[in-house]
């Protein structure tokens, strides 16, 4: 078995990646609104055509992960795959953040909280209709991909990671890959459930990650998500 590469390639603040072989992709994830450009003129350089791209897989449905997604899926005509539960936010276009997991991270809703337009114009992405609703798991390999996806609630009730069979996990916000104004390393700032991602967290190592590439930050081993969780 010749095991997936993965390129990461960042769009604005967000970190997605491409999961797959010369001519059969998948990306995970959209990044912030606008970004299409760099998206294109990157996959370019590495030598992949939008029509290589077979599926896109949304981790969760928030403004920095979607931003550009319809443009890249329009230009890709392929399909895209999201959890049932945030595929109805997907359609209308509408985000909801989950609550701050420290300090800063609580202000900063507080303020969003006071000041909707502003959140309004920061959140604004354009609809998507998925194609693929995901319950619990979906396996890739129809899509040419040693791959399955994963529902890993925690960040957000719907939130999904993609882990190949040599053992890489995109995990969109389930864990950072730095820190966020004094947060815990990988712990994401915003979260439904801290219980919940210390979970998924195991169940990954479990399941076989043996790289974690979050959303934000620099891909690290998955054993310092299992030291960070053996230390609670
Ligand atoms: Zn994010
Ligand atoms: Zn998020």
């Amino acid at each position: 078995m010749i095991s997936e590469t993965v390129h990461r390639i960042r769009l604005g603040i967000t970190n997605c990646y491409l999961m797959g072989h010369p001519r059969r992709w998948v990306l995970v994830d959209a990044g912030c609104r606008g970004r299409q450009g760099t998206f294109f003129r990157r996959l370019k350089r590495l030598g992949i055509g939008p029509g290589d791209i077979r599926l896109i897989v949304v981790t969760h449905v928030h403004f920095d992960h979607v931003g550009s997604l319809a443009a890249i899926r329009e230009r890709c005509g392929c399909p895209v795959a999201v959890h049932a539960a945030e595929a109805p936010l997907l359609k209308a276009g509408r985000i909801v953040l989950p609550p701050g997991t420290g300090e800063f991270s609580r202000r900063l809703i507080a303020f969003g909280q006071r000041h909707p337009p502003m959140v309004a114009s920061l959140y604004r992405f354009d609809p998507v209709i998925p194609e693929i609703i995901v319950e619990h798991e979906l396996d890739l390999r129809g899509y040419g991909v040693e791959a399955r996806v994963l529902h890993t609630p925690g960040h957000t009730a719907g939130s999904l990671t993609v882990l190949t069979a040599s053992g890489h996990a995109a995990v969109g916000d389930l864990a950072f890959g730095c820190r966020f104004f004094g947060a815990n390393r990988h712990m994401p700032p915003f979260a439904d459930s801290l219980e919940t991602i210390a979970g998924q967290w195991r169940k990954l190592g479990t399941a076989g990650a043996r790289w974690i590439h979050p959303g934000h930050g620099c891909p690290f081993a998955v054993r310092r998500l299992l030291k960070t969780v053996a230390r609670q």
